[in-house]
């Protein structure tokens, strides 16, 4: 298995620091907002490498952030006139939605940077013990300089980057050592959130939030760090940065970056007015019809937003969600049972198409391809099922269409939502019929709810229901 590592800047082959397992943090959003549709691509790139892993046996330790403390954040806490903490809950409930929407699995763990801060605290200490920061007035900076690999992930060099100061230079930092130290602790200004540390009542500086995080609930070394392109510099940088000089150890095996989303070839922003976000999209389109969008690229490409991507999109996850439909119907309607030699090596034939499926995605999760050796398989299933086919080669069939589209992250299989007095009323005809002793008619009740996906719990207070 390959992937493309930024450090690099190669394809390489995928070892993982501990056999079966990978371990792996993805750079979240800053919630002071819907999100838009350029921060659901590596929402659901990422997730989707997760899935592959997984599908491959691998045990996927996933942690994504919440940044939840920003000036951002803080500005729109004051328009609102409403606390910070009340803009960054509110707006990661809503992009917990989202992400539901867009079928990504929750992360191992969602860490807060707002309940780390104490162990932001002691890196930034360690950092300053070890030489590699420094404090002034309250504020404490890295000195970039000294950590003698800076620059080595976005492939910059130091003296260019100094040529570059002025730009760098932010008024009020002028009693930095260098231009290029950044800030890992600043003072609080009046009516900001602020934590007690050695140095002033402040914040953390947003690199030093993952560096903690990612320390904290994965370890001092890790398998991939990920996040859009725009991050490699200066924010992935300066993690190296600091991770590596405080652990003494190198921070991530791999570090993955997706390209850029943009809209009508346009760059995404507020004041071109062509700003999307995800919650928007919903009101037009099922989100797996975004996430199908998404997956249609390479992760590495730049990706372009129009409604006729979106529309093509639309019929072609349609087309392999009716061969999915087709096949669950024929099966309802099955005459035989099981696989006869014919359909055994009938079958035997998908075997290329799940091949070409795992050449693409070994091939640094080229998902482009991945979606082709699918649409290979929908139409095997649309010139092999029929009528006549038994029930164990259509279920054969349907299984691994899920299990294909399912690394994805495509529901193929669309289970009908029941209403909770459905269920019930299905519930009690099973326990009528279970007294007068039918007790087919009673499992055909419960295999009924279960095709449905519900799970019926027989329990000493009756019968308890839950979702599957
Ligand atoms: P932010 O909230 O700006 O820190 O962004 C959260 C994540 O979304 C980061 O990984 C960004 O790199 C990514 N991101 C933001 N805008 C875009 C975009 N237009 N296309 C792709 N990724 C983006
Ligand atoms: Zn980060």
């Amino acid at each position: 298995m390959k992937l493309y590592n930024t450090l690099s800047k190669q394809k390489e082959e995928f070892v993982p620091l501990e056999e079966g397992k990978v371990k792996m943090y993805v750079c979240g959003p800053t919630v002071y907002n819907f999100i838009h549709i350029g921060n659901a691509r590596p929402m659901i790139v990422f997730d989707t490498v997760r899935r592959y892993f997984e599908y491959k046996g691998y045990d996927v330790n996933y942690v994504s952030n919440f940044t939840d403390v920003d000036d951002k954040i803080i500005k729109r806490a004051i328009e609102e006139g409403v606390s910070s903490d009340e803009i960054s809950k509110r707006y990661i409930a809503e992009c917990k939605k989202d992400m539901d929407g867009m079928n990504i699995k929750p992360a191992t763990k969602n860490p807060m940077a707002t309940e780390e801060i104490c162990g932001m605290v002691d890196m930034i200490q360690t950092l300053i013990d070890k030489g590699y920061a420094y404090e002034k007035n309250g504020t404490v900076y890295y000195r970039t300089r000294k950590f003698e690999e800076y620059g080595k992930l976005s492939h910059k060099n130091l003296d260019d980057l100094r040529s570059g100061e002025r730009s760098l230079l932010v008024t009020g930092e002028d009693e930095k050592e260098d231009p290029l130290d950044f800030v890992l602790w600043k003072p609080k200004k009046e009516g900001e959130p602020a934590w007690e540390s050695p140095w002033s009542d402040g914040r953390p500086g947003w690199h030093i939030e993952c560096s903690e995080m990612s320390k904290k609930y994965l370890g001092e070394q890790i398998d991939i760090h990920a996040g859009g392109e725009d991050l490699v510099f200066p924010h992935h940088e300066n993690e190296i940065a600091q991770s590596e000089a405080a652990n003494g150890k190198e921070f991530a095996k791999y570090w993955m970056h997706n390209a850029f989303l943009n809209i009508d070839n346009r760059k995404m922003s507020k004041s071109l007015g062509n700003f999307r976000t995800v919650r928007e999209i919903s009101q037009q389109y099922d989100l797996q019809i975004l996430r199908f969008f998404m997956l249609s690229a390479h992760y590495r490409s730049p990706l372009n937003f129009s409604a006729d991507l979106m529309e093509a999109s639309k019929s072609g996850l349609e087309r392999i969600v009716n061969a999915a439909d087709n096949l669950k119907f024929l099966l309802g309607n099955a005459k035989s049972e099981s696989m006869t030699q014919e359909e055994e090596a009938a079958f035997a034939k998908t075997a290329e198409y799940v091949q070409e499926f795992e050449r693409a995605m070994d091939d640094d999760f080229n998902t482009a391809d991945a979606i082709a050796s699918v649409f290979d398989l929908v139409k095997y299933i649309n010139t092999t099922a029929d009528a006549d086919k038994s029930k164990e080669f259509l279920q054969n069939l349907f299984d691994l269409l899920v299990k294909l589209t399912d690394v994805l992250g495509l529901i193929v299989d669309k289970k009908e939502e029941m209403l909770a007095e459905d269920i019930e009323k299905m519930i009690e005809e099973r326990q009528a019929a279970r007294k007068a002793k039918d007790f087919a008619r009673a499992d055909a009740i419960r295999d009924e709810l279960l095709a449905k996906g519900i799970v019926l719990e027989d329990t000493r207070e009756g019968v308890k229901w839950k979702k599957a």
